[in-house]
C-alpha cells in the first residue's frame, strides 16, 4: 500500500496543527483551508477511501463520526453549525488516498456543492 502524506503526519514525520488525537484517529487543520475552520479527521489505520472499507471497519467509521462531533464542539462550531465532507475517488474529488472527513465551519455553506 503506497504511503500518503497523512501517514507521515500520523508518524510526525511532517508537521501539522493537530487539534485532537486518540488511539484510533487524529484531527488536524487543513493546510489549504476552505472555510475559517477547516479540519480533517482521519483514522490511524489506512483505509484508502470509504468505498474500500469493509464490514470490519464499521466500528472505526462510527468512531470517526463521533469524533467529528467532539472536535466540532471543541472548536466552537456546534451552535452555528458546520458541514462534513468525505470525498471518495476521482469523481468525488479525493486527492489524498487515506480516508478523511473534512469539517468545515465558521461561514455559511452553499448548496449544491461544486
Ligand atoms: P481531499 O481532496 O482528498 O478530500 O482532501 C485532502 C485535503 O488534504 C485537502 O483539503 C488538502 O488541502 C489537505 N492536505 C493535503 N496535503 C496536506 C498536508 O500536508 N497537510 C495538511 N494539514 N493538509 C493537507
Amino acid at each position: 500500500m503506497p504511503d500518503t502524506i497523512f501517514a507521515k503526519i500520523i508518524r510526525r514525520e511532517i508537521p501539522a496543527d493537530i487539534v485532537y488525537e486518540d488511539d484510533l484517529c487524529l484531527a488536524f487543520r487543513d493546510v489549504a483551508p476552505q472555510a475559517p475552520t477547516h479540519v480533517l479527521v482521519i483514522p490511524k489505520q489506512l483505509i484508502p477511501r470509504l468505498s474500500e472499507s469493509t464490514p470490519e471497519d464499521t466500528p472505526l467509521l462510527g468512531h470517526l463520526l463521533a469524533t467529528v462531533a467532539i472536535v466540532a464542539r471543541d472548536l466552537g462550531l456546534a451552535d452555528t453549525g458546520y458541514r462534513i465532507v468525505m470525498n471518495n475517488g476521482d469523481d468525488g474529488g479525493q486527492t489524498v488516498d487515506h480516508l478523511h472527513i473534512h469539517i468545515l465551519g465558521g461561514r455559511s455553506m452553499q448548496w449544491p456543492p461544486g
